[in-house]
């Protein structure tokens, strides 16, 4: 008997769904900062055994929308929410709720078994625990409550193991050496991406987007070239730091970590270009693979 089903992670900006993703694949397939709405696409990884294909969906962090950049990450949220088997519905270990109605009524509402997974109690002392506990089953009725701590890896085989249960019987959806359904240039931005989010502050990370231009193997080499993307001219400056400096070792940090990533001999260039505003704008984002 083989069972294989599709388990999206939901929750707020910033409580742990990427590393929790990460920690249970063993690959750091999607970016993880400090900083809220770091992941901005919808991401599958795949957790392959003989007996099972977990299909995970890293979402977005659910927001209340500003621009039109986050419209379209909520609708990752929402269809993901509509074609999964199971839900994560992660939180932190304080009893911060989603911020948006809509995805709150959508959980509610859902006939989807709903896995209330709250991280970060290693925060927390066991007492704490078990008032959140509490905390979260009066207020949404989960199918399960399970405390966690992605980051340290605890508990993560009790999850694993009642979402192994609860799959429906099903042959793979993917092959089975399948780790993620993003391609490697995709990641590659993401690296680059969650770097600008480590290194530069206020606005940057925001008005940034890596799209890889080319990506060649020559050699032992791959060869990539990247434009980033930034809103207005003024940032450019920033981003590229006095004499070259900034951009320098945003470039030297991402190779390092893309070569681990890859396992190949990395040369990384970059190009910086103004897409005016393109947060706000369909046609950008339409360019940029956030809307059809
Ligand atoms: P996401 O926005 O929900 O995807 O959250 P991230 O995975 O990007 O993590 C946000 C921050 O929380 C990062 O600084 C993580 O290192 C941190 N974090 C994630 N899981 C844990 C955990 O179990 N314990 C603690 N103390 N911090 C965590
Ligand atoms: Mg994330």
């Amino acid at each position: 008997m083989h069972k294989s089903g599709f388990v999206t992670i939901i929750g707020n900006p910033n409580v742990g769904k990427s590393t929790f993703l990460n920690n249970i694949i063993g690959e750091r397939i999607s970016i993880i900062s400090d900083k809220a709405q770091t992941t901005r696409h919808r991401l599958l990884g795949m957790l392959n055994n003989e007996d099972y294909q977990i299909i995970f969906t890293d979402t977005p962090g659910i927001i209340n929308t500003k621009y039109e950049l986050q419209n379209a990450m909520m609708n990752f949220v929402k269809n993901s929410l509509e074609d999964s088997d199971l839900i994560i519905y992660m939180v932190g270990s304080d009893k911060k709720d989603i911020l948006n109605d809509n995805i709150q009524a959508l959980i509610k509402s859902s006939k989807i078994k709903l896995f209330l997974v709250i991280n970060k109690v290693d925060l927390v002392t066991q007492n704490e625990v078990k008032r959140l506990i509490d905390y979260w089953d009066k207020k949404y009725k989960p199918f399960k409550i399970i405390p966690i701590s992605a980051l340290n890896k605890y508990n993560l085989d009790t999850l694993l193991n009642y979402l192994i249960d609860h799959l429906p019987e099903s042959p793979p959806y993917f092959p089975k050496d399948t780790l993620t359904d993003r391609s490697m240039r995709f990641i590659v931005s993401e690296i680059i991406r969650e770097k600008i989010f480590k290194r530069y502050s206020k606005e940057i990370p925001y008005s940034s987007e890596v799209v890889v231009e080319d990506y060649k193997e020559k050699g032992n080499m791959v060869h990539i070239n990247c434009i980033i993307y930034i809103e207005r001219e003024s940032q450019k400056g920033i981003l590229i730091g006095k004499n070259g400096k900034a951009l320098k070792s945003l470039g030297i940090s991402s190779r390092k970590s893309i070569q681990n990533f890859i396992k190949q001999k990395v040369f990384l260039t970059f190009n910086v270009k103004v897409l005016k505003d393109w947060r706000k704008k369909k046609q950008q984002l339409k360019k940029l693979g956030y809307i059809n």
